[in-house]
């Protein structure tokens, strides 16, 4: 088998050949093989973090403080809580046995699913490839990722430090696009996880259909963030950083969980965007501060959404667009039509539409009037409006006070429901999506029930 960098599709038939053989070798379940791959990749991880800051920095224009907080930082969290816990998940886990079996055993036994796939996306091109890599590897699989052609530098960085840090046999990198996707899930896979797009997400579901491949699907959507009224100066522009922060500095809002659209009562509104805009005005001071826009296609799609005359005319701040820099300036806008494309399609970009409610109880209609997003948000005080969110909406997670956060929360599953995808991961939860729950039942000899046997008769259903 290659250790080569990355796979020709030429010579990944013969590839995943090997891959199936390292598998059923069963070295991949050893639990020394996955915490040296764990180590493996905090070894990268820290050993190479000047690369990864450039190559996060050449793919998307990311200052090195904000590849930290959202990539290599959280990474090294997360495969720290992966090795701490390792033992634990792996372990089996006793059930309920029923009375009338008595004496038995019931157990949960987590087996490796066998050789599983990663398509990672472009906006946190290191995270999406390794978060689910190392909760794949945890769990004893063999494991090829796929990541984005579209953020080229970090695609080839990962294919040419994964062989060196990490078991060359049981992990692959496969460079390429669309066409390379779509060959890849020719094959047969014991899982798919797929991050991207809800149009290639449908590919990817109809093409696993004929191996009865299981897919996870993390997908993106509108994330809606209902502001209700703060009444202390201090709280307001805590809440405010927190949407700022959450909304231009993460990858300049090309997140799938990124705030999409804030709804906030009438009268609160020109506070709110007096608010925002001083705050991001101090946390955008140089270009630097905020990373750019992928390349001329996403830049002319974000572009496009700011042509129509009304939506131009609801541009309360920002608004410029540089296509030699890729770069626009963080945007906001108060109640562009609510039939406008900016309103109907994930905008996945630094432009904030706010769209205002007579009562904030109103925006949980709203909220349903629109498909299940991946993340809700709210910032408010009030418990009862909190209640109703949680009760009477849907959505992948809701995060009360903060936006976006909820990504670092080991503890927590992240995915989406309905349109914003399916299965989630992270921490445990990774484990868990790429393990097998196999049901062990253990009797003895020691006891025996004659009436589970015919030759029946109308005794037998009087017990
Ligand atoms: P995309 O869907 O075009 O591509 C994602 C991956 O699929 C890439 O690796 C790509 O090479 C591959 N691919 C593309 N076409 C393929 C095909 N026909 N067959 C097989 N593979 C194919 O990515 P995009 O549209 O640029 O991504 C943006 C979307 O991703 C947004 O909607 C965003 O919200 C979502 N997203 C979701 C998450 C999440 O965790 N839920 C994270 C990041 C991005």
């Amino acid at each position: 088998m290659s250790s080569s960098a990355s796979v020709s599709m030429g010579s990944f038939h013969e590839s995943l050949g090997s891959l199936q053989e390292v598998r059923e070798s069963g070295r991949t379940k050893d639990l020394a093989w996955r915490r040296s791959q764990l180590r493996g990749l905090l070894r990268l991880l820290t050993e190479k973090e000047d690369d990864i800051f450039g190559v996060l920095h050449d793919d998307l224009g990311k200052h090195r403080a904000e590849s930290y907080r959202d990539e290599l930082g959280l990474l090294v969290k997360s495969v720290n809580h992966t090795l701490r816990n390792l033992e634990k998940w792996a372990a089996p886990e006793k059930a309920q046995a029923p009375l009338v079996s008595f004496p038995a055993t019931a157990l949960v036994v987590p087996e490796p699913l066998g050789v599983v796939l990663i398509f990672s996306c472009w906006n946190l091109p290191l995270g999406l490839a390794l978060e689910p890599l190392s909760g794949a590897l945890a769990a004893g699989n063999a494991v090829v990722v796929k990541p984005s052609e579209l953020a080229p530098y970090t695609a080839a960085f990962l294919a040419a430090n994964i062989p060196r840090y990490l078991d060359p046999r049981a992990v692959k990198v496969v460079l390429g696009g669309p066409e390379v996707g779509e060959q890849l899930m020719e094959l047969r896979w014991d899982k798919v996880l797929f991050t991207g797009s809800a149009r290639v997400g449908r590919t990817i579901l109809t093409k696993a259909a004929k191996h009865l491949t299981p897919v996870v699907l993390e997908l993106g959507s509108k994330c809606p963030c209902i502001v209700d009224q703060l009444y202390s100066k201090r709280d307001r522009q805590i809440a405010v950083n927190r949407m700022a922060g959450a909304k231009w500095s993460v990858c300049a809002g090309q997140a799938c969980a990124a705030i999409d659209y804030i709804l906030v009562e009438e009268k609160f509104a020109p506070i709110l965007i007096g608010l925002l805009k001083s705050t991001v005005k101090r946390f955008t001071t140089t270009p630097e501060c905020m990373a750019r826009i992928l390349n001329a296609k996403h830049f002319q799609r974000l572009s496009n959404f700011l042509v129509d005359d009304k939506v131009a005319a609801s541009v309360v701040h920002g608004g410029s667009v540089n296509p030699k820099t890729l770069t626009i300036e963080p945007t906001i806008l108060l109640n562009p039509p609510l039939h406008s494309d900016i309103m109907t399609e994930e905008i996945f970009g630094p432009l904030l539409p706010i769209i205002t409610v007579k009562k904030i109880e109103d925006s949980i209609k709203f909220v349903n009037s629109m498909p299940k997003p991946l993340a809700i948000y709210a910032f408010t005080k009030n418990e009862k409006l909190k209640h109703q969110i949680i009760d009477e909406t849907s959505s992948g997670s809701v995060t009360f006070n903060d936006a976006i956060v909820q990504y670092a929360v080991e503890g927590l599953p992240f995915g989406g429901v309905g349109e914003s995808g399916f299965g989630q991961y992270h921490g445990k939860y990774t484990f868990e999506l790429f393990s097998h729950k196999k049901a062990v039942f253990k009797r003895s000899f020691l006891i025996e029930f004659m009436f589970r046997y015919p030759p029946w008769d109308d005794t037998k259903t009087e017990m």
